[in-house]
């Protein structure tokens, strides 16, 4: 059994990375940013106002959310509802790190994020073989105790190249342009409440700059054999 942590900015790669070596190593896979991203889809949806911080804690510490944790089909369902599309538009996205940077929030996630990653690491009926995730504070906060702990970064132009194509499919100059305000305000924002853009101790870093998708996943792989 075996707990991997993957850490990195938006546009990093580390959700195809995460989910290519969980696929790789047949581990769960947990996208805690769609759990996030999730918390703010439910304000919204039941008309909390995001900046009443503790009516917020209130809403997602009650939130009806279920992560699937097969790396191939990692779906995300609020209240029933498969939400895995809803949580990508752009309305979320601005949004986000509103709800990120509340402290009662970070806890509740942080409780729920444990207990997946001791369920893929008991024996069980779910298998137990072990799990990859990923964010922004796994490698320091949620599981700092991982078998292997990895700071995905690229540069800043690169990154915004793969977000724009993510976002708006095309990387041209003025797709990359609308993508920028929105990745770097959210990246200043998120640092304020977790330390993604450098590496912790301990915590080693690939630079995926000049990677593809295969050598990256190499890369972490060679993280963990070590
Ligand atoms: O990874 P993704 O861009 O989908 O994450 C969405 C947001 O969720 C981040 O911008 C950040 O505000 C929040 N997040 C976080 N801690 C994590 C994962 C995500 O605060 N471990």
């Amino acid at each position: 059994m075996v707990t991997i942590a993957v850490d990195g900015p938006s546009g990093s790669g580390k959700s195809s990375v995460s989910k290519a070596v969980a696929g790789r190593l047949g581990l769960a896979y947990l996208d805690t940013g769609a759990m996030y991203r999730a918390a703010t889809l439910w304000c919204v949806r039941t008309d909390v106002a995001l900046d009443d911080a503790d009516a917020v804690a209130r809403a997602v510490r009650e939130m009806p959310l279920e992560m699937g944790v097969d790396p191939a089909a990692p779906g995300v369902v609020l209240d029933g509802d498969d939400v895995a599309a809803a949580i990508r538009t752009t309305e979320v996205s601005s949004a986000v790190s509103q709800v990120a940077t509340n402290l009662e929030v970070r806890a509740e996630m942080k409780r729920r994020q444990r207990a997946v990653i001791d369920a893929e690491n008991t024996d069980g009926f779910s298998g137990g073989r072990g799990i990859v995730a990923e964010g922004r504070d796994i490698t320091t906060v949620v599981a700092p105790d991982a078998d292997a702990r990895v700071l995905l970064t690229a540069s800043e132009e690169a990154r915004l190249r793969r977000r724009s194509l993510e976002v708006h499919g095309a990387a041209d100059a003025a797709a990359v342009d609308a993508t920028r305000d929105q990745v770097l305000r959210r990246d200043r924002d998120d640092s304020t409440v977790s330390q993604f853009l450098t590496a912790a101790d301990g915590v080693v870093t690939v630079d995926s700059s000049e990677l593809d998708l295969d050598q990256t996943v190499a890369a972490v792989l060679s993280v963990v054999d070590r």
